[in-house]
């Protein structure tokens, strides 16, 4: 049964996306404190997290990090639940390790899509080949990636955006394609969102100051390339 821990603060909230997941079939787990957050999802290891932005004692953002570097739930995908509605909040919030992000008020439905869409893009593939190419390798039954001896720690979202990329080498995939393949096609992403993911996916396979392979073509979208051609574009990281 898939199980979705729902870290919210608002006891009408709470009670809304308790019943509503149940009725679709989902076990719940409820944390309304911060700090109750990280020993809960360690204990229950949700198959899914929601995870509300203000929160008491320690902040949605934060958790979300804490939840990135934690090894047991580093793969969990993560929705943030928020009354902030600026843009650059949102792309704080992706950047922080979020897979999604739903603004409040927000309608049940909408969620449920979005829950649906984000389980479905992280769902093991079955039976998948392991890919590599140059020094980067996917392992799918361990859902690891290698950049030569380095285990590289990525999200579900960018784990997912690696694999597109890598199945087609060297080919520029539009950013509709990627948002296609790794998104669902949902209606409620944005472009920009492909950039962000794009942002930490690169972030992560250079970190250890190797060679950066995804290259950027102007309104054209990314590919991941060993060659040494030439970016078309310097991407700019504001962060
Ligand atoms: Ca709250």
């Amino acid at each position: 049964m898939t199980k979705i821990m729902i870290v919210e603060d608002e006891v009408g909230l709470v009670t809304l996306l308790k019943y509503n997941l149940e009725k679709q079939g989902y076990e719940t787990v409820v944390s309304m404190d911060g700090k109750d957050v990280m020993p809960t999802a360690l204990s229950e290891k949700p198959d899914l997290i929601l995870l509300d932005w203000m929160l008491p004692n320690i902040p949605g953002i934060d958790l979300c990090r804490e939840i990135r570097k934690t090894y047991e739930l580093r793969n969990t995908p993560i929705i943030m639940l928020t009354a902030r509605s600026e843009e650059a909040d949102k792309v704080k919030g992706l950047s922080f390790g979020a897979d999604d992000y739903v603004t409040k008020p927000f309608s049940v439905p909408e969620l449920m899509a979005r829950i649906i869409a984000l389980l479905r893009r992280v769902m093991p593939v079955q039976a998948q080949e392991n890919l590599s190419y140059g020094d980067i390798f996917i392992d799918f039954s361990k859902r690891r990636v290698m950049r030569g001896e380095r285990h590289v720690h990525l999200g579900p979202t960018e784990f997912r955006l690696l694999q597109f990329l890598m199945e087609k080498p060297g080919h520029v995939l539009s950013r509709e394609s990627l948002l296609k393949s790794v998104w669902g096609g949902s209606i409620h992403v944005e472009l920009r969102t492909v950039d962000v993911h794009i942002r930490r996916l690169r972030r992560a396979l250079n970190d250890a100051g190797e060679k950066d392979v995804i290259r950027t073509v102007r309104s054209a979208g990314y590919a991941i390339d060993f060659s040494d051609s030439e970016t078309d574009e310097i991407i700019e990281d504001t962060e």
